[in-house]
């Protein structure tokens, strides 16, 4: 089927306090497995490469030709997204390339050259029907809407939303990239209140930090997308190790890149199911 919308999708999640998973596409294995496992859930999807894993790859194109295969050929609707871009010419060609939605993040300007590029971008992917989420400049913390203490202004948030013209918006509200144990507190309340001041879905980045309750809470006080990386990452991880001190005769990849992507694909299906409540 022909890509998903972000915008649509997240509204109706919104709308019907759902949450929209997206993973991060690092190996074209991610992208074969979040699309098997979110058909097998039935449930939408948002497959993000983002532009670290660009520069991983060395490029954009190989590792965003196979994902927008994988996207193409799923029974679901499916969204493919460039995730923490920075790199305008990245951002074009990921416009040109066929992703359905772009995080543009100007985090690191000063808020009113952050608004002014944002609101650029905004046009350029609105002009080719593609979606942009973005988010607030740094607000006290050092990594932007991304360190644990910094939270978003809902005030400032409806600003940016109105001045730029963003689908979706990226708040800080208590997680933090990276987290590799499930502690970070949200505050719901806060959600709730951004929600209700901006009319556009929020995102939530460093979702790996997150309890399935907290999640559930968050969901339910109004936030939309939720970023998942480093979780997986740690599921995939652990189990290459097992299975790799299991076999020490083991050589083939596809040994131990299948039961860590089996591992990934169960956990992606649970945590789509559990946000769709
Ligand atoms: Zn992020």
């Amino acid at each position: 089927m022909p890509l998903a919308d972000l915008t649509s999708l997240a509204r109706d999640a919104r709308a019907a306090d759902r949450g929209l998973g997206a993973f991060n596409v690092i190996h074209l294995e991610h992208a074969e497995t979040f699309v098997a496992a979110a058909e097998r859930a039935g449930l939408p999807v948002v497959l993000q490469i983002s532009q670290n894993a660009v520069k991983y790859h060395g490029s954009l194109a190989p590792i965003a030709a196979g994902t927008l295969a994988a996207a193409r050929a799923a029974q679901v609707p499916v969204v493919v997204h460039l995730d923490h871009a920075d790199d305008l010419d990245l951002v074009a060609e990921a416009l040109a390339t066929g992703f359905t939605s772009i995080m543009y993040d100007g985090s690191h300007l000063p808020a009113e050259q952050n608004l002014a590029t944002t609101a650029a971008v905004v046009r350029d992917a609105h002009a080719v029907g593609v979606s942009v989420e973005a988010e607030l400049g740094e607000i006290g913390g050092k990594n932007g809407v991304h360190d644990p203490s910094v939270r978003t202004d809902p005030a400032e948030a409806a600003e940016f939303v109105a001045a730029t013209g963003v689908d979706l918006l990226a708040v800080a509200v208590g997680s933090s990239h990276a987290m590799t144990t499930r502690g970070a507190v949200l505050d719901t309340e806060l959600i709730a209140t951004i929600a209700a001041a901006v009319d556009v879905p929020l995102v939530l980045h460093g979702s790996s930090g997150v309890s399935d309750e907290g999640m559930r809470a968050a969901i339910q006080a109004g936030m939309t997308k939720i970023n998942v990386s480093t979780h997986l990452n740690k599921i995939f991880t652990h189990r290459v190790r097992a299975v790799l001190a299991d076999d020490a005769d083991l050589v083939d990849t596809r040994k131990w890149f299948t039961p860590a992507s089996a591992a990934v694909g169960a956990e992606v299906e649970r945590l789509l199911r559990w946000y769709a409540g």
